[in-house]
């Protein structure tokens, strides 16, 4: 028998939505993740919205996954939109969706924060936390700062140890030094997770 206590905290319709964030080091599933939560609110009749930074110009408007899935964004957003107004213009949103939530700026991460919290919306955002040098992108930062709740989706190194850093390459050659944003896929760029054993040997060997 569980406690008899009221684990109501208030009104039975003060619902309270959380702002989520899934983060990890690159190619863990996020994207597939995503599209599967996706279905699974269609399937029961919700609908959700799904939001893409514009900066990510892989697969045009859609979201892509490494297994092939892929789905239509529903808001291609760039740095100097409002989320809020870009929301208000959809419909009966019951879930909010944000692939590569990592490019998105801090105030719209705060923007989705108080979305959830008054429009009584979840919000799972997916993306990376740090950057190739280990770095936080503004965006991660700020949903590790504002999010009820975060998980880290695993992924694992070349080696079999856990992943949890972003190895960038260019030429199929590790580089350690270059902008904070560089599309995978664009000009011979790509990225591997590395623990970091092996992402500091080869730094070492640069
Ligand atoms: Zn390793």
């Amino acid at each position: 028998m569980g406690s008899t206590r009221s684990r109501s905290l208030g009104p039975a319709n003060s619902f309270m939505a959380k702002l989520y964030f899934r983060y990890s080091a690159m190619n863990s599933g996020k994207t597939t993740s995503l599209i599967q939560t996706a279905f699974n609110y269609q399937e029961r009749g919700m609908r959700v919205v799904i939001i893409k930074p514009a900066v990510d110009s892989k697969g045009g408007s859609r979201v892509v996954s490494r297994l092939g899935a892929s789905r239509k964004a529903d808001i291609l957003l760039t740095p100097t939109d409002s989320v809020t107004e870009a929301l208000a213009e959809q419909e009966s949103i019951s879930c909010v969706l944000v692939d590569e939530a990592q490019f998105i700026t801090p105030a719209q991460i705060d923007e989705l924060f108080w979305y959830a919290t008054n429009q009584h919306v979840p919000v799972i955002a997916y993306g990376l936390r740090t950057d190739f040098q280990t770095v936080g992108f503004p965006g991660a930062t700020r949903l590790l700062e504002l999010a009820h709740d975060i998980q880290e989706l695993k992924t694992i190194c070349r080696c079999g140890k856990k992943a949890t850093l972003n190895g960038r390459k260019v030429n199929g050659i590790f580089v350690f030094n270059g902008d904070q944003v560089a599309i995978d896929g664009e000009q011979n760029v790509e990225y591997e997770s590395l623990c970091a054993n092996c992402y500091q040997t080869f730094k070492a060997a640069v």
